[in-house]
């Protein structure tokens, strides 16, 4: 049994106890009533010297008698006037009755208080069980999954002799490289892409135009890191990405370990997240004749 269950049982048991006692004080005031009667009757009462006992209790302008008839377990009740309380307490006192004056009727209070415990346990009980359940709901909603989000990136770059050949930030040599505004690293920009569009927040040309000078034979490993710095900022961590480089030329695998190496550093990761794989194009279309690299990029992202 967990502490919250511990709890409730002990505050259930409690609550038992409060009710019982509160019953069984019901029916015990109910045993001897008090008959209630006129200030009259209750003189004639006391002149036939039939009060044993007078309980008064005090109250702002009057006085409650309760009084126990002598030789009975019957018990009579009146109201008289504070004025008058001297006149009556001396007329007992001839009559050999017992007198207790109390300031407040401490038995009301008590049935009050009895009264009173079982709907303050209620209230209690009730606050106790709204904050299990708040509690319940926020365990819950945290033991639910986090949400996990997937987004798609492309690039393409034609490919140019006498330009460095920059993919997955490394160099590799190659006598072609891609022609861009930046470094042209068509792996990295479709990583950007896959990472912005998992996370909502728009494509590489909306962070990094090229129309802006800034962005001129950038290296696009700085493109990386700020996506990463956008995505922290929105609460997103990156989970995978995954990517197929295609290009007639040069053999890329031989690479892969440096440019997951460095792709992983810039996206703040471990390396086993970043999944490379390459491609020809069988010979076929721009990228097939050499004139042309491409990249495909999948990236999963889950927010904390
Ligand atoms: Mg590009």
């Amino acid at each position: 049994m967990n502490s919250g269950s511990t709890a409730k049982t002990i505050l259930f048991w409690i609550s038992i106890v409060f009710l019982g006692v509160m019953l069984w004080k019901l029916v015990s005031a109910n045993k001897n009533p008090a008959q209630v009667v006129s200030f009259t009757d209750f003189l004639q009462s006391i002149d036939k010297k039939a009060i044993q006992i007078a309980e008064v209790y005090l109250e702002q302008n009057s006085a409650n008698v309760h009084a126990l008839v002598r030789d009975s377990q019957k018990y009579v009740e009146t109201t008289i006037s504070t004025s008058e309380l001297p006149d009556i307490t001396a007329r007992l006192r001839d009559a050999g009755a017992k007198i207790e004056i109390s300031e407040v009727k401490s038995r009301d209070w008590t049935l009050i208080l009895l009264n009173a415990a079982p709907l303050v346990l209620l209230v209690g009980l009730c606050l106790f069980l709204m904050r299990q359940m708040q509690a319940s709901l926020r365990r819950v909603g945290a033991a639910l999954p986090a949400a996990v989000r997937t987004g798609i990136g492309y690039d393409l770059h034609r490919l140019e002799e006498g330009r460095a050949l920059i993919v997955g930030g490394i160099e590799l040599p190659f006598d072609k490289g891609p022609v861009g505004h930046s470094d042209g690293d068509v792996l990295a920009h479709a990583m950007c892409d896959a990472l912005l569009g998992a996370a909502g927040l728009g494509d590489i040309g909306t962070h990094f135009p090229d129309t802006d000078p800034k962005w001129k034979g950038a290296n696009s490993l700085l493109f990386l890191e700020h996506v990463r710095k956008l995505l922290d900022e929105k609460k997103f961590v990156i989970e995978h990405v995954d990517a197929v480089v295609i290009t007639e030329k040069p053999k890329l695998g031989p690479h892969f370990p440096k440019m997951r190496e460095a792709l992983a550093k810039s996206l703040g990761v471990a390396a086993e997240k970043v999944h490379l794989k390459a491609k020809t194009n069988e010979g076929v279309d721009a990228i097939g004749r050499e004139e042309a690299i491409a990249a495909h990029v999948v990236a999963t992202v889950v927010s904390r």
